[in-house]
C-alpha cells in the first residue's frame, strides 16, 4: 500500500498517463495505481454555466458544487465532456446565441490555460492530451432543441468542437419525444419524426456521437434503427435496478449493446436509488414555485440566476444514495449490456444529490476500488473508466463520410 499511497500523491502531479514505468501492459490489480494509469472519461458535466462567470475560476479548489480543475486531478479525472446545455428558450435565434457564448466559454477557459489544459475533438486528441499530462476537455450538446431545427446550425456546432448531441432534453422538440425528468410526458411524435431520422443520418455522416440520453423509450428505439454508427448515453442508468424514465431498461441495454455503443452510468441519487425517486421527485415538486419566483426575478440576469438556485439548493436536504447502489447500477449494466459498453457518466454540478462517498469528482477513485471490490477484473475497470467510450468515438469517426476538421 505504500506505493499506492505515494503514487496517490504523485498523480495530481504527473496526470495519469505521466507516471514512469506504468503506462501500457496489463493493468494493474491495484485501486489506486490502475485508476491513475487508465484514462478516465466522464461523459457528462454540467458545470458549463460557472464558465462564464468571471467571479469563480475554475483553476481554484470549491468548497460548492462537484468539479473544478484542483478536484479533477485529486479524483484523476482526464477527459471531460463538457455540456452545452440550456432549458427552454424562447425567440429565434435564441438558443443558438446561447450555445455559441457557451462554447465560446469553454475555448477560451482552455485557451487561458494552456499548459493544464487541451481541447480535444477526436480520439487522437484525447490520447495525445493525456500523454501530455493535460485534463482533456471535450463538448457535447444537450437537447436538440438547440440546434433550431436546423442542419446547418448542427454542421456548425460540429465545426466548432461538439461531438455529441443529446437529443432530447427534458422536453420533447419539434422532432424527437424525451423521457421528461421528474414527470413521464405524454408523447407527441411517438419517437422520432422524419426530419429527427435526417438529424441522425447527418450526425453520423459528421462524425458527431448521437446520444440517446433524455429520450424516450420510443425515441431510443427509432434511434437504433436509424443509425449507422454505435451510439452513447452519455449519462444514463438502469431501470433493473431503480425504475426511472431517465434509466435504460434491460432492453434498451440489450439493443445499445448490439448497436455497438456505451451507457455511461448517471451517479444521481435521484435516479439510482428507487427508495429515493419518489421522496426526491416531492423535493422537487414543493420547490416549483420558489424556482418559478427565481426565473422571473433574475429573468435578464443569468448569473445572479444561477447563484440565488444555488443558495436556495444550499438550504434544502436531498437524500443521499450509497456507493454501493451505484456500484449496483454497473455491475447490472455489465451483466445486462456487457463490459464492453458501459462508461462513466456522472451529470457533474447538474444534480442535486451524489452518493455518500462520491460527493465530488475528487472522489472518483473510490469507484475503481468499489469495481475490483465486486469481482470486476482490472482490465474490465478499465474499459469502464474510459476505454469503451474511446471504442465508440473511434467507431464513430471510422463511419464519418471524410468530413474535414475545420
Ligand atoms: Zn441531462
Amino acid at each position: 500500500m505504500r506505493i499506492a499511497a505515494l503514487l496517490l500523491v504523485l498523480a495530481p502531479l504527473f496526470g495519469c498517463a505521466g507516471l514512469p514505468g506504468l503506462s501500457g501492459g496489463a493493468a494493474p490489480s491495484d485501486p489506486v495505481a490502475l485508476h491513475f494509469e487508465s484514462i478516465v472519461i466522464d461523459g457528462h458535466s454540467d458545470t458549463t454555466p460557472w464558465f462564464q462567470d468571471p467571479d469563480w475560476d475554475f483553476m481554484e479548489r470549491h468548497d460548492e458544487g462537484h468539479q473544478d480543475f484542483p478536484r479533477m486531478r485529486e479524483g484523476g479525472l482526464d477527459v471531460q465532456f463538457w455540456s452545452i446545455w440550456m432549458g427552454r428558450t424562447e425567440g429565434h435565434g435564441r438558443a443558438v446565441r446561447d450555445a455559441v457564448e457557451r462554447m465560446d466559454s469553454v475555448h477560451e477557459l482552455v485557451r487561458r490555460h494552456p499548459d493544464e489544459l487541451v481541447l480535444a475533438t477526436d480520439v487522437a486528441g484525447i490520447r495525445a492530451g493525456v500523454a501530455e499530462g493535460k485534463v482533456v476537455c471535450l463538448m457535447g450538446i444537450e437537447g436538440g432543441h438547440i440546434i433550431e431545427d436546423s442542419l446547418p446550425a448542427l454542421r456548425t456546432f460540429h465545426r466548432l468542437g461538439a461531438r455529441y448531441m443529446t437529443l432530447t432534453h427534458s422536453f420533447h422538440t419539434a422532432w424527437a419525444d424525451s423521457s421528461g425528468t421528474n414527470e413521464l410526458p405524454e408523447p407527441e411524435h411517438g419517437g422520432l419524426t422524419d426530419f429527427g431520422r435526417e438529424v441522425i443520418r447527418e450526425m453520423n455522416r459528421l462524425g458527431m456521437m448521437v446520444d440517446v440520453s433524455h429520450v424516450s423509450d420510443d425515441t431510443f428505439f427509432d434511434v437504433i434503427e436509424t443509425t449507422s454508427a454505435p451510439v452513447i448515453a452519455s449519462h444514463s442508468s438502469a431501470r433493473g435496478v431503480a425504475d426511472h424514465p431517465r434509466n435504460m431498461s434491460d432492453e434498451m441495454l440489450r439493443a445499445l449493446s448490439a448497436n455497438g455503443g456505451v451507457v455511461m452510468i448517471n451517479f444521481y441519487s435521484g435516479y439510482i436509488d428507487e427508495a429515493l425517486v419518489e421522496p426526491v421527485r416531492n423535493v422537487f415538486r414543493s420547490l416549483g414555485p420558489r424556482f418559478g419566483e427565481l426565473r422571473e426575478r433574475y429573468a435578464d440576469d443569468p448569473k445572479g440566476r444561477r447563484r440565488a438556485y444555488r443558495d436556495l439548493m444550499a438550504g434544502v436536504d436531498i437524500p443521499q444514495t450509497s456507493l454501493s447502489v451505484l456500484l449496483d447500477h454497473f455491475d447490472h449494466a455489465i451483466a445486462v449490456a456487457g463490459a464492453d459498453h458501459v462508461g462513466l457518466g456522472a451529470d457533474w454540478d447538474g444534480v442535486a444529490s451524489m452518493p455518500e462517498g462520491m460527493d465530488d469528482v475528487s472522489k472518483l477513485p473510490a469507484l475503481t476500488a468499489g469495481l475490483l471490490e465486486r469481482g470486476h477484473s482490472p482490465e474490465v475497470v478499465r474499459k469502464v473508466l474510459g476505454e469503451n467510450l474511446l471504442r465508440v468515438m473511434a467507431a464513430v469517426e471510422a463511419a464519418a463520410e471524410g468530413v474535414p476538421a475545420p
